[in-house]
């Protein structure tokens, strides 16, 4: 707040859902468009999966999470969501909506409703424009530069402390090796738009506190990369709960229309099979 005040109010933006004023002097161009490149270089380095059944799934739960967050934050997002074929517990939702899970991460998900708690809470991310606010908090620490425009550039993966910087504000550096969690504040913002969504998508938003429970509960190495992004504890899990209410009214009103989600693991058990 206090570099609110300092940055004069041309830097400031409002959370949806919470009202939280973030310091944010990064345009969503500029970021969208590093979110995109972002993408098109994670596409090409890592393996996307040819699991039919899995696919479809991974590609539902991001689709109903994406419409939700249009309807009511009209975050003029391009959406898209990839599967990555390597058992590495990862998620994120890049600057601009275009979504990566790996299939690692399905596991801890256990059901398609865990699986939009997850999706949830990374596009939550994205929508608060979390990686913004930390990217123009450290510019403000740095002085104000100019955004990592030649970010991904270069596809030789040598990456400078700078541009390492930028990616770590992003949210989604573990798999570039970087990684710098979220701060509190924006895990409980994440945690209960992401709880919203998931519930206006049809989801049962009680599988949220399942889902951070069983994350809260790993404590031995190696910890998933998801959780090292995004730490879990059990404060996390009762502002969950204290939450649910009013995710469960909107879950209730929308829930004979959709549907329940299948169980993941049981997914997982056949395409193992085939
Ligand atoms: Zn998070």
């Amino acid at each position: 707040m206090l570099c609110c005040f300092a940055l004069s109010l041309v830097a400031c933006a409002t959370v949806p859902h919470t009202g939280r004023k973030q310091l944010n002097f990064v345009s969503d161009k500029q970021l969208n468009s590093i979110g995109a490149k972002a993408y098109s270089e994670i596409l090409k380095r890592e393996p996307v999966s040819e699991n039919k059944t899995l696919n479809e799934t991974v590609k539902r739960v991001a689709d109903r999470i994406g419409k939700v967050a249009d309807e009511t934050d009209k975050p003029g997002f391009e959406w898209d969501v990839r599967l990555i074929d390597q058992d590495i517990p990862n998620a994120f939702c890049l600057p601009g909506g275009k979504i990566i899970v790996y299939k690692g991460i399905l596991p801890y998900a256990k059901t398609e409703a865990g699986l939009a708690a997850i999706i949830g809470h990374e596009v939550a991310h994205a929508v608060a424009r979390h990686g913004a606010e930390r990217l123009s908090q450290q510019m403000a620490l740095q002085g104000v530069g100019a955004v990592g425009s030649e970010i991904f550039k270069s596809t030789d993966g040598k990456l400078d402390e700078k541009t390492r910087a930028i990616i770590g504000a992003l949210g989604f550096g573990a798999t570039i090796g970087v990684i710098l969690p979220y701060s509190r504040t924006h895990e409980f913002e994440a945690d209960r738009i992401g709880q919203t969504y998931m519930a206006s998508a049809g989801y049962e938003p009680e599988e949220a506190v399942k889902l951070w429970s069983r994350m809260s509960a790993i404590k031995k190495p190696p910890i998933p990369p998801w959780l090292s992004t995004h730490p879990a504890d059990q404060d996390r899990v009762n502002k969950l709960i204290e939450s649910s209410p009013d995710a469960q009214k909107k879950y209730q009103e929308v829930r004979d229309k959709i549907g329940l989600g299948v169980q993941l693991d049981v997914l997982m058990d056949q395409s193992d099979r085939q």
